[in-house]
């Protein structure tokens, strides 16, 4: 007997693998993946987990998530139907939803000369996963641009909140447990060449201060500890091109995991062990995962 039954093909699938879902390309299989084509289907299966005690999950781009090798049990849900990624714009304000492609978006709102999201450029991920882990960087945050954020409890119910009811703190929003179904952003009209020309200022920073996009990585593994850089304690302690098995810290960013292809989850843990371990024998700073360990 499978959970969900009545819900029609392609919506539920079962044992399948996220590893291609993903940033780092590693990891198992979801006992089941959900992708909802509604907001009325998306509380029923939440509701329905609620219920029955199932764990779930929701992916966005998998750009911050490690996947362990042995699959995630229970409900992974994908905000990628079209009831998820709808983009409207009225009177400034921008209204997408959780899953729409934030990199897509910010080129779409820079090409139109609306301003707010361009901050964001080259950070991979959904509008979702983003405000999850309020991503940013030296020239601002996700949380400066959101006016409102409407949550899918795991009852089902939906919940608007505003900007000022949300908590967000570096590289985090309390959602306390909730899935962003869609936002609400907060654009004004500029100049559309000085925004292109800020959009590629921010656009070839990130390329050149990162290996290459299309390597597998999730960006930054650790969070900066209190005002200082993660990347630099891991350069200091000698761990650039440090290697466990497949896994291994890039030669170019030293805060950058990577993996080889067909590399294992294991060996990315015994990696984030490993330097964590070394950084606080050498300088006594605990580093704590900015990585989603699943
Ligand atoms: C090359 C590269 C560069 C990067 N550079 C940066 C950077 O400069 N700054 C930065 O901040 N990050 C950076 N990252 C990390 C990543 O881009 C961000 O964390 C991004 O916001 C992840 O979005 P995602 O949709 O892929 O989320 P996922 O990785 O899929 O998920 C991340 C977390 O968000 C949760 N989540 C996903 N969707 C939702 C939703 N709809 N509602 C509630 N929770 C949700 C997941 O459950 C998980 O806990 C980089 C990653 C890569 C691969």
């Amino acid at each position: 007997m499978n959970l969900f039954d009545d819900l029609p093909e392609p919506a539920c699938r079962r044992n399948v693998p996220l590893a291609p879902l993903t940033w780092f390309k590693l990891g198992g299989p979801a006992e089941y993946l959900v992708e909802p084509q509604s907001e009325q289907q998306l509380a029923t299966v939440l509701r329905r987990c609620h219920e029955t005690g199932t764990l779930v999950h929701i992916l966005g781009l998998g750009a911050n998530v490690l996947v362990p090798d042995e699959g995630v049990s229970g409900v992974v849900v994908r905000l990628n139907s079209p009831a998820f990624t709808e983009v409207t714009f009225e009177e400034g304000t921008l209204n997408v939803g959780g899953g729409m492609d934030m990199t897509k978006l910010v080129r779409t709102c820079v090409r139109q000369g609306m301003a707010g999201l361009e901050q964001l450029a080259g950070i991979p991920g959904t509008v979702g996963g983003g405000i999850c882990m309020n991503c940013g960087g030296r020239y601002g945050e996700i949380a400066t641009a959101i006016l409102r954020v409407r949550v899918m409890r795991p009852d089902g119910k939906i919940e608007e909140r505003r900007q000022e009811e949300l908590s967000f703190d570096y590289r985090r929003c309390n959602l306390d447990d909730g899935f962003v179904v869609s936002a609400a952003f907060q654009l004004h009209e500029t100049d559309p060449e000085q925004l292109r020309e800020r959009f590629h200022e921010i656009w070839t920073y990130k390329q050149n201060s990162q290996p290459a996009m299309g390597g597998q990585s999730v960006g930054c593994i650790f969070r900066n500890p209190n005002g200082q850089s993660a990347g630099q304690l891991i350069d200091l302690a000698g761990l650039k091109g440090f290697r466990v098995g497949s896994a291994y810290i890039s030669e170019r960013h030293a805060n950058f995991a990577m993996s080889d292809k067909g590399g294992r989850s294991a060996d990315v843990l015994n990696l984030i062990h490993t330097v964590a371990d070394r950084v606080i024998e050498r300088f006594g700073v605990r580093l704590e995962p900015e990585v989603k360990i699943w």
